[in-house]
């Protein structure tokens, strides 16, 4: 875990919560052409913020290629250089290699992630092998990498600061790890799979794209959809009146099927869900599994006997074994609970005069009758407290200010890429400037699903740049005039991503690639997760809920049942969590003799001999087929990581909690121990240093009612 995960990636498309690539933000002295490419030019805007009035789809291309070219040229120079390695001449200039192509990037993903279209995915198609022969070119170049070793042998005796020293030492495994004491000839053919497997993974990104808008079902009987309020059904009509269309989310359950009174209806949504990219003509069966075949020859090569030993190197779990130790202390109870829920809800369906066997399609819908008649909570009830500007404003924000001090303030003078950008610039508690935030929160088609945090401008004091961040989610947007509401779940969300955004902000490292949130998968979503205990913590809470119409503070009585609400479900959740977690690493462990003939049956089994099957009604979270973030971006055999991640953030609230919860000064040591340390030091440290010990599981299964 001593290193940014990104550095395995190899194509351009970024993770579902972070991008972690390595990054520099300067202008770079062979970018000084006078054409008119607003993204060749650093931008003149406040924290070198993007000029989104001057970018235009036809820039990113042409920048693209010119940071490409530059970048080669810089490490050409790098590698064939005469005079005798020095940290300053090779490790500082690699990490000062690709300015131009950095800064193009960043925003470059931003716009293919929250708002693509047709001429930015034919440049992605375009760019993702060229970017991973880059790589190659960078990370396979024998002549650089013996000045890399060389350096590092002798490490001890360069004099080098901690951090300088991190940064020699985490380049040095970046090369080996990317198989840098290969063979020419395996060299040869490591590149190959490299390039194959972007374009992979660029295919399998567009086809689901596709799969998600095609697989969007239409209704033109408004009877089928009894149970949707009267602006969910106006927000979903077609625009000629004739009919409602539910767009699918990247998940296996869908929002909706928790209201929708019919059963057919149901099953025709939960099934569209299921099957869009499975039998469609958006069918990613065969991509998927030429993936997992792929990687675990990819693997092989590298010396490792599955494609999961050789990724996990250098997280906190360290090796598979360790992953499938969480997973199989955790299946017992987790499912165990989750047929206790199944039992409550199949007595609802009886209850209520239904009269067949819960199917997956069922359990959001009984699950709420469930949760109303034990815990008498109503979303619909508790939706109106939570208006997204207020929620933001009152509750994020507010929670970072009494722990870390941070105030903020609007700025509408910053361009955004769609006029549904919220942008602010945070301030410390003396009112120096932190950096800026853009909120991204609504759904739209060229949006992918999913939330996500990534950084415009990174933090570096190497080039005196203070970080530009951003959240995207994906809430449904009202129709004009009426507030946006949000699900407790969407609070919660809201609060993960800017828990991302803060690790973003208090970054103080002198190096990009080593700042702020490029850390390894199984620790960055440590500080998010743990950002979102806040929602729920009563002097937030009661500072942010306020109903939309009236101001009036939510009551008390909402509070107790929203908190003991909190382990609702909580068997089903954590289910089908492990479900897809563990579909990841299965695909991810298979030996590189395996052919896999049949990517369902793969599933199945994957599912049944490690008994996620034994709850039927209990789906995985993310089928093989529509799992973007194993196939399609970066957290192949890291799904785990939330798992691991919840482990550290229940055992860090708990240290909380045990002094004093919501103070100043709590929010202050762990920002300077934790927040603020980006990739500087060895994460379990780090983490053991601030809590005075190892990390327990206890805490999280008492969180998740299961204890
Ligand atoms: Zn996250």
């Amino acid at each position: 875990m001593k290193k940014v995960f990104s550095v395995l990636l190899l194509t351009l498309i970024f993770s579902a919560c972070k991008d972690s690539n390595k990054k520099n933000n300067i202008t770079s002295q062979n970018s000084m052409n006078t054409n008119h490419n607003p993204l060749i030019a650093e931008s003149t805007l406040p924290y070198g913020a993007p000029d989104f009035t001057k970018i235009n789809n036809d820039h990113f291309r042409e920048a693209l290629l010119q940071g490409m070219d530059e970048k080669r040229e810089i490490i050409e120079n790098i590698a064939n250089s005469t005079e005798a390695a020095t940290f300053e001449n090779t490790i500082l200039a690699l990490e000062k290699s690709g300015v131009l192509l950095d800064r193009v990037r960043n925003v470059f993903s931003a716009l293919t992630g929250a708002h693509t279209n047709d001429t930015l995915q034919a440049v992605q198609e375009e760019m993702a092998p060229k970017f991973s022969e880059l790589r190659d070119a960078i990370y396979l170049n024998d002549t650089l990498f013996q000045r890399v070793k060389t350096l590092y042998e002798k490490r001890e005796s360069l004099n080098l600061d901690g951090e300088s020293l991190r940064l020699l030492e985490n380049y040095f495994e970046d090369f080996e790890i990317a198989g840098a004491n290969l063979s020419p000839e395996n060299k040869e053919i490591l590149k190959s799979y490299n390039s194959r497997l972007a374009t992979l993974s660029n295919t399998f990104n567009k086809t689901l794209l596709e799969a998600n808008n095609a697989g969007a079902v239409i209704f033109t009987d408004k009877s089928e959809l009894e149970g949707l309020s009267d602006a969910e059904l106006k927000s979903l009509e077609i625009k000629d009146g004739q009919g409602w269309k539910i767009a699918l989310q990247n998940t296996t359950q869908q929002p909706l099927l928790q209201s929708l009174k019919k059963r057919e209806t149901r099953e025709k949504l939960f099934k569209a869900a299921w099957l869009r990219a499975d039998g469609t003509a958006q069918d990613t069966k065969a991509v998927i599994t030429e993936i997992a075949e792929l990687r675990a020859k990819k693997g092989a090569l590298l010396g490792f006997s599955n494609y999961a030993e050789w990724s996990l190197q250098n997280t906190m779990a360290k090796v598979p074994e360790n992953v499938f130790k969480l997973f199989k202390g955790l299946v017992p109870s987790a499912t165990a609970k989750a047929g206790q829920e199944a039992k409550e809800i199949q007595e609802m369906i009886q209850k209520t005069g239904g009269d067949f066997t819960l199917a997956p399609w069922d359990w959001n819908h009984y699950a709420e009758m469930v949760r109303k008649a034990k815990y008498d909570l109503d979303e619909n009830q508790i939706k109106p407290y939570f208006e997204l500007k207020t929620v933001l404003e009152k509750g994020v924000f507010y929670a970072a200010e009494k722990l870390y001090g941070i105030s903020y303030k609007a700025r509408t003078d910053i361009p955004t890429y769609h006029e549904d950008v919220l942008v602010y610039e945070l301030f410390e508690e003396n009112g120096d400037p932190l950096g800026l935030f853009y909120g991204d929160f609504f759904s739209r088609p060229s949006k992918r699903g999913g939330a996500w945090m990534s950084n415009f401008v990174d933090q570096s004091k190497l080039y005196n740049k203070k970080p530009v961040i951003y959240n995207a989610c994906n809430y449904p947007k009202p129709v004009a005039g009426e507030p946006a509401l949000l699900t407790y779940d969407e609070v919660e969300t809201m609060f993960h991503e800017f828990g991302h955004a803060l690790h973003g902000f208090f970054a103080d490292q002198q190096y990009p690639s080593l700042s702020g949130t490029s850390v390894a998968r199984d620790f960055v979503e440590f500080p998010s997760q743990f950002n979102e205990n806040w929602a729920l913590y009563p002097e937030i809470l009661k500072n942010y809920a306020l109903h939309y119409k009236t101001g009036e503070q939510i009551p008390q009585e909402l509070i107790d049942k929203i908190k003991k609400s909190g382990t609702f479900n909580q068997g089903y959740s954590l289910t089908e969590n492990l479900a897809a977690s563990n579909l990841d690493m299965q695909w991810h462990t298979i030996g590189s003799d395996i052919k896999i003939e049949d990517a369902n049956a793969f599933e199945k089994e994957a599912l049944h001999t490690t008994k996620l099957d034994v709850v039927s009604a209990v789906p995985p979270r993310y089928r093989s087929t529509y799992f973007a973030h194993i196939f399609g971006s970066g957290y192949a055999a890291g799904y785990y990581s939330y798992l691991w991640t919840e482990m550290l953030h229940h055992d860090a609230y708990n240290w909380f909690e045990t002094h004093g919860g919501l103070t100043r000064e709590n929010g202050q040591r762990l920002r300077d121990m934790i927040l603020s340390r980006g990739n500087t030091l060895p994460l379990e440290k780090m983490y053991k240093d601030w809590r005075g010990g190892d990390p327990k599981i206890e805490p999280m299964l008492k969180a998740r009612g299961l204890q």
